[in-house]
C-alpha cells in the first residue's frame, strides 16, 4: 500500500540516525534543517496520492500488481522514462529542493538490468536478490536514497593505490550470513530521511579491485552507519530565524546531504546485488549515469528554472519594470534556456530504449541525456545572471523581514523597499531570489549528476565522428 505522507512521517520515527550537524549530535525530527527533509519527502508523498499527479508520480509495478510511488518504478517502457522525466520536473516545481528519492530510483533502474544480466551470464542469483527487495520496498512504500559518490581520495590514484582504502567502499570481510562493508559515500542527499539507502560503485572497476565493485542495500541508521550533514549559512540562518517565513525555501530549504559513513556495516547477503562482479561495474555506473542525467541533471533544474522565472517576473513586477525591453528580453532568455534543456529531456525518454535487450527494462538516450545535464550546467549560471539582474541589487543587500516587526526600524524599511508592490513582497520575492542567485544551488546543479567534464567525455566518446566526416567529404567532394 501507498503510504500517506503522514505515515512516511510516523514511520520515520522508527529510527534513530546518528546524525551530526555543526559539530553536534542532532536528532532527525528536532533540528530545524534536517526536518526539511522529512518535509520535502512528505510531500513527495502527498503528491503521489493526489489524483491529479497520479499518471506523473505513480504507475502499476509488474511485480506486485498494484499502484506504487514512481520513485520505486523500473520503467517498462518510453513512456515511462517520459513520465520518470516528468515527475522530477513536477517535483522541483513543488519543493524548489531535492526528490530526496530520485537518486535512489535512478540506482534501482540501472541496478534491474545489471543484476538481470549477471544471472544470465554468471549463473547469479543477484537479480532474484534484487526483486525480493524491490518487491519489499513497493509493497511497503519505503523512501530510498542512492549512495554512489565515494570520497575518492587522490583523484589521479586508482581505489587499490589510495593510502586509505576507505575512501572507496569496500567489502572489508566476507561471512556466511553476509558481508562486512567499510567506507563513506559523500554528497548523499536527503539519507537521513530515508527508509533505505542502495549503494553502488562510483565507477567502473579493474581486476584487482573486486573489493570495491560491491552494491547494496541498508536500512537507516543501520549500525555502524554515521550522517555528517552538510553546514551552510543557511543552516545557520534557520537555526536564529523567528518565522521560517523569511527564509528562502520556508518549508523545504536546501538540498541537505551529508556524509554517509559505513563503519564496518554488516550486509545481510539477501541485500548483497554484486559482490566482486568488477566487469559489470562499469556498465553499472554507465547506466545509473544515463538515466540520473536525464532526471536529476535535466528534468529537475528545469523545474528549479521555472521557480526562478517565475520569481524573475514578479521582482519585475513588484518594482515596475516588466515592459522594459531588456527585461522581456531577459526572460525570453531564462525561458529559451529552460525549454532547451527541457526538450532534451523529452528526447533522451523518447529516443530511449531496452536495455539490456530481452530484459523489459528501459533506458534513456545517452546522448540526450548528457546534452540535457550540459544544458542545464551552463544554462543554470546564466539564468542565475539574469535573475539577479532583474531582481536589484537588493537581491543580496535587502534587510531581513524581520525589521517589519521592529517598531522603530520597520516604518523605514517599509517606506523605502516600497516600490510597485508593498515592501513586505519586495522582500519576500529578493529572498526567494538570493536562495537561487547568491546560494548553493549553481554549484549543485554544476556537480550534481556528475561534474559536466564527466558528460563531456561520453559525449565526445558516445558521437560517431567517422559517420560525421563521411558526410562532409561526401558533399565537399573529397575522395579517400
Ligand atoms: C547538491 C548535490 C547533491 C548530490 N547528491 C548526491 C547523492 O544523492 N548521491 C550521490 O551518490 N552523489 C550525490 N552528489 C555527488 C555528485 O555526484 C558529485 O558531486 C559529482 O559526481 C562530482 O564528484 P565530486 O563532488 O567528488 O567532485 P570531484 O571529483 O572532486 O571533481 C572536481 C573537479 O575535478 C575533476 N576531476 C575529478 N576526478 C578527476 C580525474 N580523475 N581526472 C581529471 N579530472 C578529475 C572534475 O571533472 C571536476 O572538475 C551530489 C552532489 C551535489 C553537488
Amino acid at each position: 500500500m501507498m503510504k500517506t505522507a503522514q505515515e512516511y512521517i510516523e514511520s520515520m520515527k522508527n529510527f534513530n540516525p546518528r546524525i551530526f550537524l555543526g559539530g553536534k549530535r542532532v536528532n532527525l525530527f528536532e533540528n530545524p534543517t534536517t526536518l526539511t527533509v522529512i518535509k520535502a519527502n512528505a510531500r513527495v508523498y502527498e503528491l503521489s496520492q493526489e489524483p491529479a499527479y497520479q499518471e506523473i508520480m505513480t504507475a502499476v509495478s509488474p511485480y506486485t500488481g498494484g499502484r506504487i510511488s514512481r520513485c520505486l518504478h523500473i520503467a517498462q517502457s518510453i513512456h515511462d522514462l517520459e513520465r520518470r522525466a516528468e515527475m522530477a520536473l513536477l517535483t522541483s516545481q513543488m519543493l524548489g529542493t531535492c526528490n530526496y528519492r530520485c537518486v535512489g530510483a535512478d540506482v534501482l533502474n540501472a541496478l534491474a538490468g545489471v543484476t538481470w544480466e549477471m544471472d544470465r551470464d554468471l549463473g547469479t542469483d543477484y537479480h532474484q536478490r534484487f526483486l525480493a527487495y524491490l518487491k519489499h520496498l513497493q509493497e511497503n512504500d519505503l523512501a530510498c536514497s542512492g549512495a554512489v559518490t565515494d570520497p575518492k581520495g587522490d583523484r589521479s590514484k586508482r581505489p587499490a593505490q589510495q593510502s586509505d582504502p576507505d575512501v572507496y567502499v569496500h567489502v572489508a570481510e566476507k561471512k556466511a550470513d553476509g558481508i562486512i562493508v567499510r567506507g563513506a559515500k559523500v554528497s548523499q542527499s536527503g539519507a537521513i530521511g530515508c527508509h533505505e539507502t542502495v549503494v553502488i560503485p562510483t565507477m567502473g572497476m579493474r581486476e584487482g579491485e573486486e573489493a570495491f565493485a560491491v552494491a547494496f542495500a541498508v536500512p537507516n541508521g543501520a549500525p555502524g552507519i554515521t550522517y555528517i550533514s552538510q553546514y551552510t549559512p543557511f543552516t545557520a540562518e534557520r537555526e536564529v530565524v523567528s518565522d521560517i517565513r523569511y527564509l528562502g525555501n520556508p518549508e523545504y530549504g536546501q538540498r541537505e546531504t551529508c556524509i554517509m559513513v559505513f563503519d564496518n556495516v554488516f550486509v545481510p547477503w539477501e541485500r548483497v546485488f554484486m559482490c566482486g562482479e568488477t566487469r559489470y561495474s562499469g556498465r553499472l555506473i554507465a547506466r545509473f549515469a544515463k538515466t540520473h542525467r536525464m532526471n536529476c541533471g535535466g528534468a529537475c533544474k528545469v523545474g528549479f528554472i521555472d521557480l526562478i522565472i517565475g520569481a524573475a517576473q514578479l521582482a519585475a513586477e513588484y518594482s515596475g519594470v516588466q515592459k522594459a525591453p531588456h527585461i522581456v528580453e531577459k526572460i525570453t532568455d531564462m525561458i529559451r534556456i529552460s525549454e532547451t534543456s527541457r526538450a532534451c529531456t523529452i528526447a533522451a525518454a523518447l529516443k530511449g530504449s531496452e536495455e539490456p535487450a530481452g530484459s523489459g527494462f528501459y533506458l534513456p538516450n545517452d546522448i540526450f541525456g548528457n546534452v540535457a545535464k550540459l544544458t542545464v550546467a551552463d544554462g543554470f549560471w546564466e539564468v542565475m545572471k539574469w535573475v539577479g539582474d532583474i531582481a536589484g541589487g537588493m537581491a543580496v543587500t535587502m534587510p531581513s523581514e524581520e525589521e517589519l516587526n521592529n517598531p522603530e526600524s520597520g516604518p523605514y524599511v517599509r517606506k523605502f523597499m516600497c516600490a510597485s508592490a508593498p515592501a513586505e513582497l519586495r522582500l519576500r520575492v529578493a529572498k526567494f531570489v538570493q536562495n537561487w542567485c547568491a546560494g548553493l544551488h549553481g554549484a549543485g546543479t554544476w556537480h550534481g549528476a556528475g561534474s559536466p567534464q564527466a558528460q563531456k567525455m561520453v559525449l565526445y566518446a558516445l558521437t560517431d565522428l567517422e559517420e560525421k566526416k563521411r558526410l562532409a567529404k561526401n558533399l565537399a567532394g573529397i575522395k579517400d
